[in-house]
């Protein structure tokens, strides 16, 4: 094949959205050998003042494109004195903080490190800030994104990772609410240096009834990484996000943990999201338009996996589209969509379940801490799988 016609046969991928989910699976795609570009509404690629922690099954993807050491060296790798406790401090279980072969890859990060880490490794003029889609067609092979500043992209693929409020997923299925949890997160990021000898190398969280606490150390320990989980006030109910008042989080937790006020007295301002997410979707895919990350799958943070399981989702996507000619993408998007929904159901369901267990809605605590040291066993699941052999089946089967 000449390459002008190797050329004509490259997948062309446009991704709306810069986040995490989307800015992996520009990297993930480019990898592969596919063309790529990235529309994202925001006049700059950022992110908010709060960490993320990743595990195993995603960092292995992310070694799988080059950036294994770039999130060693941003993140705070955890280790083996991450704990539960109760809420006044009575030691519960270790945290699983490695997969069954021992590989401790989970790391407290920064939001804004994940995103810089992603988006430096893309080449130049791959990323379009200042992007916001509002409309999407498909004709015979040729895909269509319209954006509400007047420009058009063209492609072979869609890939909608524009989040939870996804503009383009009533594309693909008809429009529904997300479900409320009734809890919000207050969350923030605390400089260690004010609340040292906190540990730079253990994630920690403490239950009580109906609320739980977290922390976490991000950027080589130089930072902690808070959110105090609490039930949702009628106000919160309104607002998706909006600044917090440290003096009411404080309260939140008077009389847990001495280390809970230690970390809260030093809060100077926090922000406190309400926690939705969806019921999975029966579908992802319509034709040349597929879903990836939250805009796909949002769930509850109750698993930390939101954001992994969205890397997942793109190394999936790339191993199985790098298999497609542009004839053939929309059965590759169909095949990717297959190969992820089913997992990804399953992590949505058990966040829900692992978030009651959090809240303690149980008449026996008892009960409740020997569920949270036996959970030890899935979490290790979680993390041993490894989304590329199965994608390489789906891909050789095409
Ligand atoms: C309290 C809390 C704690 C969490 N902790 C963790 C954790 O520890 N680990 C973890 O894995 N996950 C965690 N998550 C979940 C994680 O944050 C999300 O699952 C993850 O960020 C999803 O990434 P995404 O790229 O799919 O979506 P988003 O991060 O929402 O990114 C979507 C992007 O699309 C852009 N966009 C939106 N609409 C448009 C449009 N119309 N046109 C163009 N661009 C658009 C947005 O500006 C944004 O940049 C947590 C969530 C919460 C609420």
């Amino acid at each position: 094949m000449s390459d002008d016609a190797h050329d004509q046969q490259i997948v062309h991928v446009i991704i709306v959205g810069g986040g995490i989910g989307g800015l992996f699976a520009a990297n993930a795609l480019i990898a592969h050998g596919l063309n790529v570009a990235v529309y994202e509404q925001a006049p700059a690629i950022g992110e908010i003042g709060a960490g993320v922690f990743l595990t195993p099954n995603s960092v292995r993807q992310l070694e799988r494109v080059g950036l294994g050491a770039a999130v060693a060296r941003c993140g705070a790798r955890v280790g083996r004195e991450s704990r539960y406790f109760r809420d006044d401090g009575t030691p519960i279980a270790p945290v699983q903080v490695t997969d069954s072969a021992g590989w401790n890859a989970t790391f407290g990060m920064h939001r804004a490190d994940v995103v810089e880490i992603l988006s430096t490794a893309l080449p130049p003029g791959v990323v379009h800030t200042g992007h916001r889609a509002i409309g999407f067609e498909q004709e015979g092979e040729v895909a269509k994104v319209r954006f509400a500043n007047g420009a058009v992209a063209q492609g072979d693929v869609v890939v909608a990772a524009d989040g939870i409020h996804s503009e383009l997923r009533p594309f693909v299925f008809p429009p529904s609410r997300p479900v409320f949890s009734g809890s919000v997160s207050y969350r923030g990021l605390v400089a260690h240096a004010r609340i040292a000898p906190w540990p730079t190398d253990a994630w920690q969280m403490w239950l009580g009834k109906a609320k739980h606490f977290l922390a976490f150390p991000v950027r080589a320990g130089e930072l902690i990484n808070y959110v105090g989980f609490v039930p949702a006030d009628a106000e919160m109910k309104e607002s998706w996000s909006a600044p917090g008042d440290p003096a009411v989080l404080r309260r939140e937790f008077a009389g847990w943990d001495a280390r809970i006020a230690r970390l809260l007295a030093q809060v100077e301002t926090t922000f406190r999201w309400a926690l939705y997410d969806r019921e999975p979707l029966p579908t992802w895919t319509h034709g040349r338009l597929t879903l990836l990350g939250d805009a796909a799958h949002p769930m509850l943070p109750h698993l930390g996996q939101g954001a992994n399981q969205a890397i997942e989702d793109g190394m999936a996507l790339a191993t199985i589209l790098k298999r497609a000619d542009r004839a053939g993408a929309p059965a590759a998007l169909l095949a990717y969509e297959r190969l992820r929904r089913e997992r990804v159901a399953a992590v949505q369901r058990e966040a829900r379940e692992n978030g009651l267990r959090y809240d303690s809605f149980y008449a026996d605590l008892a009960v409740r801490d020997a569920e949270i040291a036996a959970h030890a066993d899935f979490r290790r699941r979680l993390y041993d799988h490894d989304v590329v052999p199965d994608a390489q089946a789906v891909a050789a089967s095409l």
